[in-house]
């Protein structure tokens, strides 16, 4: 018999039984008076939760559209932008500002590490920006940005939009919009918010729309925060079709947030990812970002010697677990182990187990239980 397969990727992430009802049901009009009423709860819901008196806009697409969006509707050609990178997708958002003809400095962390904003006051010190932007989390390191501080920074230092990727972290790391001085915040459905891949998810603060009035007609249509604008405030207007089903997969995943409390979610993030990254450690594996610069969301898990790459994954898969590669370098030398969203113990502790499973079947001395002992040392403490 096969094992049930848990997909343990940094996003999508597990979809909980509530959230896959949502999807199941039959889809209405998207006019439909109830559907409106909901989409209407949710854009509040994010609004109130994430803290910002700006706007939301949840748009079907993924999390690239969300960037794209971004620095589109507060940036003009030509603007000063200071991209704070620390892996894989801060690199990303490099190759967008080039084609978007920004003026843009790259300030480039060592993978594993991130930038001292000791480094982010002297830049911004020294030179003016009309945008700044960072990844809170980035998926290929696992290293977590200081959000708040550099967000303190930019704002006592310039006039420069603050943009954070939360693509890896909302809904899981602490984040609030207004209260952190961010003017864009986004994320997609598949990560934290435990919802199937398919919905772009934006905050928008003041500063940020502002500036998008000043930017008049921009070239992007689709992702023109002007043509949502309307839909945002009032859900029976048309612009593209909503993804009906996913609009209501997210109510359910904001009720389950709302039950949980924000906050504690956030505790709970911290504890679960510090105990496992304990337990991976017991059993011999090595956290590519370094302590200090760990993220919440996920653990990217250097293998000892002797483990490989493509058997360990396959391995892996067919003890239960589907984990993802290594990106750029760190192909073939880590695996990314998500552990944001809706997971409980039970999803946590099988995998765990399914590790060892796994390391003996590759060959590797491991103590069984060795993960599980530090696991519950730490989070029971
Ligand atoms: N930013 C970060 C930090 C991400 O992790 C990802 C996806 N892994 C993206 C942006 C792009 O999102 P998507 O794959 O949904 O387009």
């Amino acid at each position: 018999m096969e094992n049930e397969k848990y997909v343990m990727i940094p996003g999508p992430t597990p979809v909980v039984e509530p959230i896959q009802r949502s999807m199941g049901r039959k889809t209405a009009a998207f006019k439909d008076p109830d559907f409106v009423a909901d989409f209407e709860s949710v854009l509040a819901d994010l609004k109130n939760l994430w803290k910002t008196d700006g706007e939301v806009f949840v748009v079907p697409g993924s999390g690239t559209l969300a960037m794209e969006m971004a620095v589109s509707n507060t940036l003009a050609p030509g603007e000063k932008v200071l991209i704070i990178s620390h892996g894989y997708f801060g690199d990303r958002f490099v190759e967008i500002a080039q084609r978007k003809d920004y003026n843009c400095t790259v300030l480039s962390a060592e993978w594993g590490t991130g930038i001292d904003t000791a480094k982010v006051q002297e830049e911004l010190s020294e030179n003016d920006y009309d945008g700044v932007i960072v990844t809170h989390v980035d998926t290929s390191t696992g290293v977590k940005a200081s959000i708040k501080e550099i967000g303190r920074i930019v704002k006592e230092k310039s006039d420069a939009i603050y943009i954070v990727d939360g693509v890896c972290a909302t809904a899981a790391e602490k984040e609030y919009v207004d209260p952190m001085n961010i003017d864009i915040l986004f994320t997609a459905s598949q990560k934290a918010f435990g919802v199937p891949p398919g919905l772009a998810i934006l905050w928008a603060g003041p500063n940020a729309m502002d500036k998008r009035e000043e930017l008049g007609e921009i070239t992007e249509y689709y992702g023109d925060f002007n043509k949502w604008l309307p839909i945002m405030h009032d859900p029976s207007n048309y612009f593209g079709t909503p993804a009906v089903n996913l609009i209501w997969a997210l109510q359910t995943s904001i009720e389950l947030i709302k039950k949980e409390g924000l906050e504690s979610r956030f505790v709970r993030h911290k504890e679960d990812a510090q105990a496992i990254q304990a337990a991976l450690e017991a059993m011999g594996f090595d956290i590519l970002a370094e302590e200090g610069w760990r993220a919440h969301t996920l653990s990217n898990v250097l293998y000892p010697k002797g483990i490989e790459d493509e058997e360990f994954r396959n391995t892996l898969r067919k003890e239960g677990v589907v984990v993802a590669g290594g990106l750029g370098d760190y192909a073939g030398k880590l695996f990314r182990l998500g552990h944001m969203g809706n997971i409980d113990d039970h999803i946590i502790t099988s995998v765990l187990q399914a590790i060892e499973r796994t390391l003996h079947r590759c060959g590797y001395d491991v103590d069984f239980g060795v993960g599980m002992k530090k696991y519950m040392e730490k989070k029971y403490k």
